[in-house]
């Protein structure tokens, strides 16, 4: 085990260090304006199933991909004029605009936990900044805490409850802010805010009007994973727990492990050979969408350890079996 190192921000070769170990696929710590967070490369979704392992979280939420300016962000999601307006009055800043995601997205799967849309922020911070511009790349960044623990304000907090499962953490003092940033969803013709954070209702309806829908059902919690009516789900049925496969059906599997009646499967994925669940939640979302496509009776989901990361994919899996509405 090796302790994280924690390096002085100022330090222009600590920002080419951390830079580099995102290119790596390993986690970096950094500050921004609000609190710190824990940072990886949103395109490889190896490096993101590792912000799991290392919140413990035990479920899937889309994560906010971090970006040093509006170019970068733009390459990412589609803008229309709410989102410019909002982009155009509070970037850099708190404020994550959620827009669909666009035709030359590098965000992974596992960052947008499957959906068509993308969390973006441009953040308001030195430091932020000078890695985001080091790296070139969307980066992925929930606060910098074990999930349920509360978000880590100075580099301290950050090597206490993470660890060694942080490879730096840039140190640049106490962040400011320390609320998280405003979540506003601008995928229609209107917007509505997701999570209420450090820019305000009123500062929004501001700079957008009535384009603001109020929705006062939106609470932080609305907007957890599997309540998003847009949350990502497989057309084809969902069957948990299979030990053998049904005509018609394709199947996803761990570990090498082989149902009764796979010759007949119409498509086979098996989430990690070895049994990394790093690796399987990395390929979960990618799983769901191509079995999708191949299946006609739906998807057979052979038994996935309960262990570790584990949770959190059978959250989702459980999730996409639940009985539907439409
Ligand atoms: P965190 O990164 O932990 O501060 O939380 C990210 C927040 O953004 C959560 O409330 C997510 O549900 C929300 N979020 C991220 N991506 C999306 C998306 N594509 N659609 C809706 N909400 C999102
Ligand atoms: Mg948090």
């Amino acid at each position: 085990m090796t302790a994280p190192e924690i390096l002085d921000a100022n330090d222009p070769s600590a920002i080419t260090d951390a830079a580099a170990i995102l290119k790596a696929g390993e986690l970096v710590s950094f500050p921004t304006e609000t609190v710190y967070g824990l940072g990886a490369d949103a395109a490889n979704a190896r490096a993101v199933a590792k912000i799991y392992s290392a919140k413990g979280r035990p479920s899937f939420n889309p994560l906010i991909a971090h970006l040093a300016d509006r170019d970068a962000a733009q390459r990412q999601g589609l803008f229309n004029t709410i989102s410019i307006a909002l982009a155009d009055r509070f970037w850099p800043g708190p404020l994550t605009l959620v827009v669909p995601r666009s035709s030359t997205a590098t965000v992974s799967d596992l960052a947008t936990a499957g959906l068509d849309s993308v969390a973006l922020r441009v953040p308001d911070n030195a430091v932020a900044h000078a890695l985001l511009s080091a790296f070139g790349g969307p980066v992925v960044a929930p606060s910098a805490n074990r999930s349920g623990y509360v978000s880590a304000t100075t580099a301290q907090h950050v090597a206490t409850d993470l660890g060694d499962t942080v490879s730096i953490i840039l140190d640049a003092g106490p962040t400011g802010i320390g609320i998280e940033s405003t979540v506003v969803d601008c995928t229609g013709e209107t917007a509505r805010i997701l999570r209420p954070g450090a820019v305000t209702r009123a500062a929004i309806r501001e700079a957008i009007g009535d384009a603001l829908i109020e929705d006062n059902s939106a609470t932080g919690d609305i907007v957890a994973p599997g309540m998003l009516a847009s949350h990502y789900a497989p057309n084809a049925r969902v069957r948990l727990n299979a030990a053998d496969v049904h005509p018609g059906e394709a199947v996803i599997t761990i570990s090498g492990f082989q149902p009764a009646g796979i010759e007949q499967a119409k498509a086979v994925f098996d989430l990690s050979p070895s049994g990394d669940l790093e690796e399987a939640a990395a390929n979960l979302f990618t799983a769901l969408r191509k079995l999708d496509e191949a299946a006609s009776e739906g998807i057979a989901i052979c038994p996935i350890p309960e262990a570790g990361l584990g949770e959190a994919i059978n959250d989702r899996l459980r999730r996409a079996a639940a009985p539907r509405d439409s």
